[in-house]
Parts: C-alpha cells; structure tokens; sequence
C-alpha cells in the first residue's frame, strides 16, 4: 500500500494534464473487479475525476448526478503496444508461401512490393494521413489498446497533423502526457541499426539524446531474422558500436539473438520486444524467450503488424499463450503474459508514474472485459488470455470513455457512432473521433485500398 500511497503522490505533481483534443468528462464513477498489482478489488469503485483515478473504493462515493456505471467486469490496465506499424494495419493478412532469413528478405521481394509497399505508397499519403489514423487506432481500441507506437506518415514531419492526439496515446507522436502541443515525446521508434535504416549522425543524436535525459526510450528492430543469418548476427554489436546498448533501448524482435547474446542485453539493461506470431508467420521462429526469461532480459509482448501478426493486443496475448502452453512448457503464466502488455512496457517505455497499473493518481487508462466462466487459464489473467474482442465491453482513455458497449457508453453520458464488431453490438465516442464519423472513414478507405487493387483489413479477424 505503500507503494501505491507513493506512485499517487508522485503522479499529483507530475503534469499531464487531460489530452489537448478531448475535453474529459469532469468526474465518472465504475464499478467492477479491479485488477491491481496487489491482487483484485472485487465489487469495488474506481472514481475518476478530470481523467485520473482518484480514489478506488468498495462503498459507492456519495456523488448525485455523476454518471455511474455498475458492472460485474474486470477491470484492467488498458495495453500498452510498445510495437506496431498501425500505418500497414488497414491491409489484410498476408501469408507467404515461404520463410526468410530475416526482414530485408521479404521487404525487397517481388511478392510483397506488389500485395503490400506499391499500394501502401499509393495510400498513406498526406491525404490519407487521418482517416488511417482513425482506422488503425479504433482496431487496436476494440482489443483494449491504450498507448502505441509507431503510427507515421510516410513523411516523418513534426508536427504531425492533429488527429494524431486522437483516440489511443500514440507513444512517439503525441501522449497528452506533456501539455498540448507536439514535438515533447520522449520515445523514439527506429526500425534498424544498419546502414540502410539509420545513418551514423542520426545514431549519435538519438545516443546524446538518450545521455542527456531528453530520450527515455528508444525502440528499435534488432535480429529480426535467424541466428544463422549473417545480418541479423551484426545487428547487436553494431547498436553497441553506436552507443545505444542502454538501459533506455528495447530491441524488437531479437529472433536471431543467441542466450549470450541475451545476457548481454541483459548486463546494458536494455529490454526486449517479443511478437511471436509475425515472427512464426515470416521467419518460422521467434524469439528464445527461454534464455531470454532465464538471463533476466526484462521481456515486453506486442503484434508487429496485423498483416502477419495479431490484430491487437489481445489477440497477441492469446498467440502468446498458446506457444507458451505447446511450446515452452508453461513458461509464462497469463498473469505475466498481461502483464508483459501492460505494466512491464510501461516500465520500459518510463511511463508506469502515468499508465500501465490502475492505482490511485494514475491516468483512468483502462477496460473492463467480461468474465469467462471457463478459462483454461487460471484467475482473472484467463479472462484475457481465453478472451476475444467481443468481450471487451468498455475502453476508458484520460477518463474518456472512448469505446463500448452502447448501454455502457449511454449510461456514462456519450454521444454514440454504433460500431459491429464480430456481430456485437459496439459503439464509439463519437465526440472522440479525430476524424469525423468512422462509417464514412471506413468507406473512404475502402474505396481508396479497392483503387489501388486491395481491399481494407478488417477491425478483427472473429472467431467463429
Ligand atoms: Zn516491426
């Protein structure tokens, strides 16, 4: 309790005021199992005033015509996706015929240019800039995605276009968590150490960035490809040449890293991002989590990419959990696994003072999710691992309640857009879109991806 006393004391004075594009609701009070890192608050209520947890308590607060909303869900964290390519995720899976080596492979095959890079060059456009953002954010929303990385244009200008503080944090662009205005993030998201990814002065800035305190994170693709490849093999000592082997540095990937390898990114302090399902998908390996969960590598989970991995986070956790159960005997429990898309990325990414655990003072980031009531996995943590998109009934940002059912969102005083998910009945905030109505986004979109010969992704692949 102590600890809790102490991160809602550190939090009042650390400014992060609401997000600049959405005016919260002033006060709201839910009722549900609250999942804290000190066990489950059952029947308990969160009160959230100007897009903080203020207080969470089992006696409802005495507070006449506050929107209260009573529920018998769970009630997490919301995800933090510390790596994505939302940008790609409007295209639908893409399944190769075979395996590669490593990621420039598939990039400079034929195969992928035609499904993938030469219609994406012709949609993310400056143009198109918002609508894929509004796209891609609601996807990762309807799988209980709070904060995530790496969403761009093609043009990495700063500022971005505005949409970009739209509805989920967008980790390297625009958080709320440092007043109104672009350009104050303190993560940069870099997808490689060699040449033909990052020049040398560029790699000197992020280094004296990160020496300086004005770089909290830098999250970059590192091994992407098998051990016996020859590029990936460099990949390591060459971030260690550039000075970025940090205790700030997540290396995505890590496919082809040997467990002294991993003891060495251990030994720096640098975490690594594992995204099993693309990397099964692309290269028919992933990761050794084994090694790197026995040297104490500090072990962060998110999808890459819908086109070859998950759609959200919450399928990625599903992925994850199936490989741990049938290939690593029962190595991550569902409780880590959660906790390695939630607490552990915030962590990582320096912002568990704001987000990734719900505690008094922190930022009401967060969903409730339906119970299961027969989960293989054991405890709350089984209703994620054994959950899909149809069961997250409500998603909470800065105390905005962004996403849900329409019961949900009507009781908490939201102007709605409906929204089908998987044959549910969902609907979005519609006074939180950045960008307008998401039905005519969606048929922009569609019509554009039909124009360049593809169509959309779908929001989810449902199960059936
Ligand atoms: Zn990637």
């Amino acid at each position: 309790m102590l600890r809790v006393a102490l991160i809602a004391f550190i939090a009042a004075f650390i400014a992060a005021p609401i997000r600049a594009a959405q005016p919260a609701a002033n006060r709201l009070l839910i009722r549900g199992n609250i999942v804290t890192p000190d066990g489950v608050f059952s029947g308990a209520w969160l009160d959230i005033r100007d897009g903080r947890i203020v207080h969470i308590e089992r006696e409802k607060p005495d507070l006449p015509g506050v929107p209260a909303l009573e529920t018998s869900d769970l009630v997490f964290p919301g995800f933090i996706d510390l790596h994505n390519h939302p940008a790609f995720n409007i295209f639908p899976r893409w399944t190769p015929p075979r395996k590669f080596p490593n990621r420039y492979a598939w990039r400079d095959w034929d195969v992928y240019r035609a499904r993938i890079e030469t219609p994406a060059r012709a949609i993310q456009t400056a143009e198109n800039f918002c609508d894929i953002d509004e796209y891609v954010e609601v996807k990762g929303l309807i799988g209980g995605t709070t904060s995530m990385i790496g969403f761009s244009g093609r043009d990495p200008a700063t500022p971005q276009p505005d949409c970009i503080k739209g509805l989920i944090r967008n980790l390297d662009a625009y958080t709320g968590f440092y007043g109104p205005d672009q350009g104050h993030e303190r993560i940069v998201n870099s997808i490689g150490i060699l040449p033909r990814d990052m020049d040398a002065d560029s790699a000197a800035r992020i280094a004296q960035g990160i020496a300086a305190g004005g770089i909290d994170l830098l999250a970059i693709h590192i091994a992407e490809g098998l051990p016996e490849d020859a590029e990936s093999a460099q990949e390591l000592d060459m971030l260690e040449a550039r000075g970025l082997l940090t205790a700030h540095t997540a290396l995505i990937h890590s496919v082809g890293l040997s467990p002294s390898q991993l003891a060495r990114v251990h030994r720096a302090g640098a975490s690594i991002v594992w995204s099993p399902r693309s990397n099964f998908e692309l290269y028919g390996a992933t990761a050794n989590v084994a090694a790197a969960f026995r040297e104490g590598v500090t072990i962060s989970l998110a999808p890459d990419w819908s086109p070859s991995g998950s759609d959200n986070m919450l399928d990625e956790i599903k992925y994850a959990w199936g490989v741990s159960r049938n290939r690593l005997d029962g190595l991550f429990s569902a409780r880590q696994l959660v906790e390695m898309a939630s607490s552990v990325p915030a962590r990582v990414a320096r912002i568990d003072d704001k987000v990734g655990t719900l505690a008094p003072g922190m930022l009401a980031d967060f969903f409730l999710v339906h119970p299961q009531t027969k989960t293989a996995a054991a405890g709350p943590y089984g209703s994620i691992a054994d959950g899909t998109v149809t069961d997250i009934d409500l998603v909470v940002i800065s105390g905005i309640p962004t996403y849900g059912t329409p019961d949900f969102l009507r009781t908490l005083g939201v102007k709605t857009e409906p929204l089908t998910v998987c044959g549910a009945h969902r609907a979005l905030n519609a006074d939180a879109l950045p960008d307008g109505p998401y039905a005519q986004v969606e048929a922009r979109l569609q019509a554009k991806m039909k124009a360049a010969g593809t169509e959309l992704a779908p929001l989810a692949e449902c199960v059936p």
